[in-house]
């Protein structure tokens, strides 16, 4: 039989969101990637090469982190010219890196069709995290966030999203891999759930970059039907849930969506994702001075979460050029994570990384995008 395993392991069902030769502009390679299997068969067959070359070629770019074809030395010449004439290695570049003074690494990626998103590298003790981003722009314009200032532009293919992880990973030397994933970058993941999943079956597969899929974190706006949808794939990945604010009022102010969905659906949703998961959620609060950090609040919040076994991550507003927010005082910060913890709520505040290189969510596209059109 012919070799026609899904390329990278890809899921054949999801197989919609790639490109197929036939359908790309003249002139544009493709990154190889991107490539579906089936094109990529029918490729190597009419070059009489071996259906096995797949797999080597993806061995070279996902754990020999090769940059370019002509560096897959076990492959015949004649294969490697071929492959640098019809493909990208991969469907992204660089548009800019940005290391900062604790060594985050902030990358915003050209895309084939020139949008640009985000990605991060953070590092701690022996922790390597790449933050990535699963559309361009963002639709559910949370009052504080960079990312949604202009909406949504479009969802990022699988490839879009794994090449983001890979580029980060290429960032640190040889003897260190990745060991987590957070899903906190532009966009809101679970209105492009399958794409990301098809992302992180081959982040987390020992063929690809070997993750866990424990250590892999999804951020939400908190969509309930998404949330039970994601839950009954029984996955291992720990799932973050933006609440920001203890109350339906407070917190469709914050996170306009909620109006539509409800607070009480969200936790129901992020109560079934437990119960169904075995997996306790993370409830992402964000500190807003003077909105939403006020000891009363804090206490609101203990109220809310009575009776559930959660996680609560404190995030100190990072400012956005444009936004009338504040950042909440140290006092205040200090304050609601002592009222949380007094109550024996589990509660840590988020440790700010990469605060000289625009390392909040959608900061370095918006700045780099306008200092452009300035
Ligand atoms: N849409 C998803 C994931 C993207 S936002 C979600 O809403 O969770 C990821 C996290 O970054 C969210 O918790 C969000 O509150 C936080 N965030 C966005 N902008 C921020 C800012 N300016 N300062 C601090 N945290 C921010």
């Amino acid at each position: 039989m012919r070799c026609c395993r899904p390329f990278l392991l890809y899921n054949t069902s999801m197989t919609h969101s790639r490109a197929s030769l036939a359908l790309l502009p003249a002139g544009l390679k493709p990154g190889f990637l991107s490539l579906e299997d089936s094109s990529l068969a029918s490729w190597l067959e009419q070059g009489q090469e071996s259906p096995y070359r797949t797999r080597q070629i993806a061995a070279w770019i996902l754990e020999k982190r090769a940059l370019s074809f002509e560096q897959m030395t076990d492959l015949p010449a004649r294969l490697r010219d071929s492959l640098v004439q019809s493909f990208n290695l991969f469907s992204s570049r660089i548009d800019c890196h940005k290391v900062s003074l604790d060594d985050t690494n902030k990358l915003l990626l050209q895309l084939e069709d020139g949008n640009r998103v985000e990605c991060v590298l953070m590092k701690e003790e022996t922790r390597r995290t790449v933050c990535v981003s699963t559309q361009v722009g963002c639709a559910m314009g949370c009052v504080f966030c960079a990312s949604g200032i202009d909406g949504v532009v479009r969802n990022l293919r699988p490839h879009e999203i794994l090449e983001q992880m890979i580029h980060a990973r290429n960032l640190l030397p040889k003897e260190e891999r990745l060991t987590h994933v957070v899903v906190m970058g532009m966009g809101e993941p679970l209105t492009n759930l399958e794409a990301l999943l098809e992302a992180l079956a081959l982040a987390c597969s020992p063929k690809g970059l070997g993750l866990g899929a424990r250590n892999v974190t999804i951020s939400t706006v908190g969509l309930p039907v998404q949330i039970r949808k994601l839950a009954d794939l029984k996955k291992q990945f720990h799932l973050a849930v933006s609440l920001h604010a203890p109350n339906q009022d407070l917190r469709s102010r914050i996170v306009p969506v909620n109006a539509r969905v409800g607070i009480e659906e969200v936790l129901a949703a992020a109560d079934y994702f437990f119960d169904t998961t075995g997996r306790q959620v993370t409830f992402e609060y964000i500190l807003l001075g003077g909105v939403n950090d006020h000891a009363e609040h804090a206490r609101e919040l203990l109220q809310l979460l009575q009776g559930r076994k959660a996680h609560v991550n404190l995030i100190p507003f990072n400012r956005v050029v444009g936004l009338p927010y504040q950042r909440p005082t140290p006092e205040a910060t200090r304050e609601f994570a002592r009222i949380l913890k007094q109550a024996g709520q589990s509660v840590t505040i988020r440790k700010r990384k990469g605060a000289d290189i625009d390392a909040a969510c959608g900061q370095l596209r918006r700045n780099q995008e306008q200092a452009q059109s300035g």
